[in-house]
């Protein structure tokens, strides 16, 4: 063969084009006043244990859909291609992690705690060595978690083939929370939401996770709609690497969303919500008895929101649909003010698709 034609021949194998990593959504949230707004998933599989996808290809889903930060969580008890995979437990984390630092996913090294109920499966984040957790007894492995200074969760507390009739808090999670070794519970797994786990979450003060426990690839599982993607966990970190992850995680910084709904604790959803969205005065539209306002939405979730009763008395009496990038625009009939205002009127509305507990959802005032 002409040995220029064998070069290019040769290095069309190997051409960059051959190893694009697609295209990475842009579902953006911004930040609050403070903190980097990170979306992450905390709980994934490789066929390191029982998942069925190479531990890179985690990463490269993960950048693909716009998270910022994965943990490989690999069951540390169940295990079964180890006949054709390497036995190391902290291997998948060793593989994942170039794709992760060339793609600027943070990778945090974990691994599931995978035993009976009590206490069932829990994610221990922030390890350095996972083959120390692989103990006779669920409770050393849980001490070993914890010298090892990890951050510590419930996984799926409402998963049916553990709790089949009911979701139950036993005495061994009683006492994982009173030695400091259980930090937080997931609100979301897969498809599932637990409200029960979201009412323990703010009554037994845990961080609140959603993660999506994924096993075969993500796009098998989701992605049949364009704003269907996978449950993750907004992380509300002071800086933009592992530490800011740990201490926020640590410190409860976190809001779940899955299906277009958000759940955490007031404060944080308040702040949130705030940064998703800004109104301003629609001033060409106001005057001869009316306020008119712009109200925009930032951010790739969207928002609805029910008025309240002021807002109903003032005419207002519909609902509203904020779609992901949009702006409405909204007009409050005054009778009598035809004058620009002196001061401005606000009023209530619920945003229902945003909730600060089960049974409530979080408030906010639109301003005229
Ligand atoms: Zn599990
Ligand atoms: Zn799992």
């Amino acid at each position: 063969m002409n040995r220029l034609l064998f070069v290019l021949l040769f290095s069309a194998f190997l051409s960059p084009a051959l190893s694009q990593d697609g295209a990475r959504r842009n579902f953006h949230i911004p930040d609050i006043a403070g903190f980097y707004t990170l979306k992450g998933d905390f709980h994934t599989h490789t066929v390191f244990s029982d998942g069925l996808v190479w531990p890179t290809l985690r990463i490269l889903e993960a950048w693909q859909e716009g998270l910022d930060v994965i943990a490989v969580t690999d069951h540390i008890e169940y295990r079964p291609f180890r006949d054709d995979v390497n036995q190391d437990l902290n291997r998948s984390y060793e593989i994942a992690l170039p794709k992760a630092d060339q793609l600027g996913i943070l990778l945090v090294k974990g691994a599931e705690i995978t035993r009976s109920m009590p206490p069932g499966h829990s994610n221990a984040l922030f390890l350095n060595d996972i083959s120390k957790l692989d103990t006779e007894t669920w409770s050393d492995a849980f001490t070993e978690a914890g010298k090892q200074g990890a951050f510590i969760f419930w996984n799926h507390p409402g998963w049916k083939a553990q709790q089949p009739d009911t979701t139950i808090w036993f005495p061994e999670h009683d006492k994982l929370l009173v030695d400091g070794r259980l930090h937080g519970i997931e609100v979301v797994n897969y498809k599932e939401y637990y409200p029960k786990a979201f009412a323990w979450a703010l009554e037994k003060d845990l961080t609140i996770l959603a993660n999506s426990d994924i096993h075969g690839s993500i796009h098998s599982e989701y992605h049949s709609g364009p704003s269907d993607m996978r449950p993750f966990t907004l992380v509300f970190a002071r800086e933009r690497n592992l530490k800011g992850v740990k201490d926020a995680l640590m410190d409860k910084r976190t809001a779940a969303y899955y299906n277009g709904n958000v759940y955490g604790r007031a404060e944080w959803l308040k702040k949130l919500f705030d940064a998703c969205t800004g109104q301003e005065v629609n001033a060409a539209a106001s005057g001869n008895g009316k306020r008119s306002i712009f109200l925009t939405n930032y951010s790739g979730i969207g928002f609805y929101l029910v008025p309240g009763e002021e807002a109903r008395r003032a005419g207002l009496i519909y609902d509203i649909e904020l779609p992901p990038y949009s702006t409405i625009g909204l007009t409050l009939k005054v009778p009598g003010q035809n004058e620009s205002p002196a001061s401005a009127i606000l009023l209530e509305y619920s945003v229902t698709n945003m909730f600060t507990s089960p049974e409530s959802c979080l408030k906010t005032s639109l301003r005229f």
